[in-house]
C-alpha cells in the first residue's frame, strides 16, 4: 500500500492524509471558487473520502448552494483561512481536494478545466475545456457538482 498523501493549512492547525489515487482532477474556474481562493482558478482533487481524514485541529465549514442547487460543503481552516477542501451533499463518498494545500502538489495534471464560461480572460488554461460541469461517459464521476 501506498504511503498517503500529506497536506495543511497556511498556519499549520489543520493537517490531513488522503489514501488513494485521485478520481478525477481539475481545475475549477466557477465564481464561487475564484472568491473562495482568491485566485482566478483551484486546482483540485477528487479524492475517495474512505481514505481522507483530518489527522490534525478541527476546520470550519461554510455551506453554501452550487448552481445545480446541491449543498456544498467549503471546508478551511478558522484560523489562516486556507480552503481545504469541499463536499458535495449528493457525493459524499468524494472529497474535493485543494491540491495547492499538499505538502506535494507537484504530481498534479489536469483532466479538465471546468466553468470555463467564467474563466479570467487574464488565467491561461491548457486541458480539454467545458462551459459548465463535463457530463457523459468520458467522465464517469462526473455530474453537477
Ligand atoms: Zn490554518
Ligand atoms: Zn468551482
Amino acid at each position: 500500500m501506498s504511503q498517503p498523501r500529506t497536506g495543511g493549512c497556511l498556519c499549520g492547525a489543520i493537517r490531513y492524509e488522503t489514501e488513494g489515487e485521485p478520481v478525477f482532477t481539475l481545475r475549477c474556474h466557477c465564481r464561487d471558487c475564484q472568491r473562495a481562493s482568491g485566485a482566478a482558478h483551484v486546482p483540485a482533487a477528487r479524492m475517495p473520502s474512505a481514505g481522507f481524514r483530518i489527522v490534525q485541529g478541527t476546520p470550519k465549514r461554510y455551506v453554501n448552494k452550487a448552481d445545480s442547487g446541491n449543498d456544498i460543503s467549503r471546508i478551511f481552516c478558522g484560523d489562516c483561512g486556507t480552503p481545504l477542501y469541499v463536499q458535495v451533499s449528493t457525493k459524499p463518498e468524494i472529497v474535493g481536494l485543494r491540491v495547492t494545500t499538499l505538502d506535494d502538489p507537484s504530481w498534479f495534471k489536469p483532466d479538465a478545466d471546468i466553468f470555463m464560461q467564467s474563466a479570467q480572460p487574464w488565467d491561461h488554461v491548457d486541458a480539454p475545456r467545458f462551459d459548465s460541469y463535463p457530463t457523459g461517459q468520458a467522465y464517469p464521476v462526473g455530474g453537477k457538482s
